[in-house]
């Protein structure tokens, strides 16, 4: 990869926004295998039941699988259920199976319910250099349990009618999560995905985000294509499957955007490959 700044700790970005099909399973495993060409160290906590970014990302994930399950419920250690991500260097998936759709309830009764992944993050000894967590569509327990062992929320946004409706609940979340249980939580990142810069539904969906998050939006979007919605039938992200395509591009520039603010530098986005 290029190489780009390395964070001094591990970045733990959780992936976040109960609304279902706005790109955050798509969203977590392209910029995660974008960071790791970039050259970083990178694990993809799949912790939606589906298991679409374990799909995604070609790892084996049938119901016998160690999984993210085993490390939530029985305190199985975060190293034992972690696979690397097969053409990738640099990427680990740590797996979810279909038993994880029980989890939200198991949860409810044992210890420490919301801290059981911070703790199990905490006990991997492996460096990282980013750890991303793909949050299934709700905020419940699994959820929580994402926001009180990361740092950063990025929320995806898909350049969609409502496309704001329902983040006042999310923001609120991550509100009590900080106040209760992990004061360094914040929204760092807001991401616009299906970007269609043709209608002017997008740009207008576009302005309206800026105009209430600011800082937060990536200057770089993620365009609407085919070769981003096919990758995942392969078992690969965009960037291996057509790393030329306006989608890899775009997710590599959002990654080095990432990168970047991250260690404080600016972001000048007349370096970008594509138009921001
Ligand atoms: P979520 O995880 O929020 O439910 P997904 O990442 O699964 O959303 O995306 C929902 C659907 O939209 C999937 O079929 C995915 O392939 C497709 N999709 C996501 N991003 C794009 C994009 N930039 N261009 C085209 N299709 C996309
Ligand atoms: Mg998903």
């Amino acid at each position: 990869g290029e190489g780009l700044p390395r964070p001094h700790q591990t970045r733990v970005m959780v992936v976040a926004n109960q609304k279902g099909g706005v790109g955050k399973t798509t969203t977590t495993v392209n910029l995660a295998a974008s960071l790791a060409l970039h050259g970083g160290r990178v694990l993809v906590i799949d912790l939606d039941p589906q298991g679409n970014a374990s799909t995604a990302l070609g790892i084996d994930h049938h119901a016998e699988v160690p999984s993210i399950y085993d490390v939530l419920v029985d305190s199985k250690p975060l190293a034992e259920v972690v696979q690397p991500v097969p053409d990738v260097e640099g990427l680990f998936c740590a797996p979810a199976t279909i038993d994880l759709a029980g989890a939200e309830i198991e949860l409810v009764s044992l210890v420490a319910r919301e801290s059981r992944l911070q703790r199990a993050i905490q006990a991997y000894e492996q460096p990282l250099d980013y750890i991303l967590i793909d949050c299934p569509p709700s905020l419940g327990l699994l959820t929580v349990n994402a926001m009180v062992a990361g740092q950063e929320v990025l929320i995806p946004i898909q350049c969609e009618y409502y496309a704001l409706e329902g983040l006042g609940q999310l923001l609120r979340n991550v509100d009590l999560v900080r106040g209760h249980l992990n004061p360094v939580l914040h929204v760092s990142t807001i991401l616009l995905t299906m970007y269609d810069g043709r209608t002017r539904l997008a740009s207008q969906v576009a302005e309206e985000v800026r105009t209430h998050f600011g800082e937060e939006v990536l200057r770089t979007s993620i365009p609407r294509s085919v070769r981003i919605s096919e990758a995942p039938s392969y078992g690969q992200t965009v960037l291996t499957y057509d790393p030329g395509s306006s989608g890899a591009l775009s997710y590599l520039e959002a990654a080095r955007e990432i990168a970047l603010r991250g260690v404080g530098v600016r972001y000048d986005a007349t370096h970008a490959h594509i138009g921001a």
